[in-house]
Order: structure tokens, then sequence, then C-alpha cells
């Protein structure tokens, strides 16, 4: 089964959105199960995962800064939020029966552990799904940018990006249904055309070091799994 595998060591990043469900705030517990199994999935077909999961969904750190807050402080209160959610990440995994360690860029030794990088490849080497918290640890920086950091430290395969769509689209297509869904995209297209899909920073990061960026729905039933063997429906930036 092995064999199908297209990219072997893999980055998933989801952003705390895909968290939410029907709910306005917070975690559904629904999709974060839904989430797990289709990771555990991926994990039994022998892939590598690690993760990087956002925290908009429990806090984001522009909009504290707009209400009046120090930007910095509002950045790291949208760290901590990130830890949240792959505690609850974990948990839906290890319930799965998928081996996890939560390795946070903001050390929290009670919590979980701290990021070391050797560590973390060590943990991927022995089966063990890897969640990165805290984003970068750094303020002024985004979950994506640490999504493209750390695949590039651990030396992935591809840097999947799970969304609500299956791709970058000319348009965002839940407002323009004429919108078109590219197949594939160079990194300086998305930086030139300035499309939406990571921020600059992230996609300079995969393209210095030439790592694939994968866009794909997460909410379709076994779409992770495709992706990994390079099948389904797709952006690929490359
Ligand atoms: N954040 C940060 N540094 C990082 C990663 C995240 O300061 O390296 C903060 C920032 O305030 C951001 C929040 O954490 O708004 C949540 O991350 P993000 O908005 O990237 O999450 P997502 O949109 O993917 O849910």
């Amino acid at each position: 089964e092995n064999g199908s595998l297209k990219f072997r060591r893999v980055l998933l990043k989801l952003s705390g959105e895909g968290l939410l469900g029907k709910q306005q705030y917070g975690l559904d517990p629904d999709t974060v199960d839904r989430i797990a199994s289709e990771i555990k999935i991926v994990h039994d077909m022998g892939a590598e995962v690690c993760m990087v999961i956002g925290g908009g969904n429990i806090f984001r750190g522009v909009k504290g800064a707009s209400q009046g807050m120090e930007r910095a402080t509002a950045d790291y209160m949208g760290m901590l939020a990130t830890i949240m959610n792959a505690l609850a990440v974990q948990n839906a995994l290890e319930r799965h029966g998928v081996q996890t360690r939560v390795q946070s860029a903001i050390p929290m030794s009670s919590v979980c552990e701290p990021y070391i990088r050797r560590r973390a490849v060590r943990h991927m080497e022995k089966g063990r799904v890897v969640i990165f918290a805290a984003g970068t640890g750094n303020p002024f920086f985004t979950t994506d940018t640490a999504a493209a950091l750390r695949a590039v430290e651990m030396g992935c395969d591809a840097l999947l990006k799970g969304t609500q769509v299956d791709g970058v689209y000319t348009a965002d297509p839940k407002t323009h249904p004429d919108a078109v869904r590219y197949d594939s995209l160079t990194y300086m297209d998305v930086l030139a055309k300035d499309l939406r899909v990571m921020d600059a920073s992230a996609i300079s990061l995969a393209r210095e070091n030439d790592i694939p960026v994968i866009v794909f729905s997460l909410q379709n039933p076994g779409a992770f799994a495709d992706v990994v063997c390079a099948k389904g429906t797709f952006t690929i930036i490359s």
C-alpha cells in the first residue's frame, strides 16, 4: 500500500476555522473527530504526518490589536489559542489509536514538549504524528508561515493546506459561481497575482526550499488520503 504514496512525509496545515464546524467560535467535537479519522487513514497508509493548526477559531491577533491591544500581546494570545487546538486534535487522534506528540514553540513544559527539531523528526520516524503548536513562537507571524517553516525543517515532501474549498480559484467560488479552479500554479503566480492562498512569507519559504504547496478540501471525505497519492482534486503550487 506504501507504493501508492506520492508524498511520504507531509505537513498538514489546518486553519482554526477548519475546526469550527457549524459553530461561530471554538471547537466542534464532531468536526475534530472527523479530521482525526482522515489523518488516521493517511497514517495507516504509512505516511509520516506532522501538523500545524491555526488559532483563528479562538483568537486572532490582528483582531485583538484592532480593538486596542498591543499587537505583540494579541499575537501571543493567538499563539496560545493554537496550543488549545493542538491539544484537542491530539486527543482526538489518540482516541483513534494514533500516537501523537505536541511540540510548542512557546515552552509549556507541563502541557507538551518544547519544539526540538531533531526530536520531532525522530517522533515521525517512529510513526507518531507531531503537532506543532504556538506557530513560530514569534508575534507578527502567521501559522501559514509556521507551517512552511516546519515543513522545511522536517524535510517534508509537501506542505498540504486543508481548507474548505478544493483548491485555488480565479475568484472566491462562494461569491463567484463562474470562478475556475487552477490545477497548478507557480510560486511566482501566487505572489504576483496576490492570490490569497498563504501569506507571501510562507510561499517564499516554500519556493526557496522547493517544497510543493497543495491546497485541497478537508471537507471531502478521503481527500487527504487521495492527495498524498497525488490523486483527486487540488491545486498544486510548485
Ligand atoms: N500567531 C503569531 N505568530 C505565529 C503564528 C500565529 O503571532 O507564528 C498568532 C497571530 O496573532 C494569529 C494567531 O496566532 O492571528 C492565530 O494564527 P492564524 O491567524 O495564523 O490562524 P488561522 O488563520 O490559521 O486559524
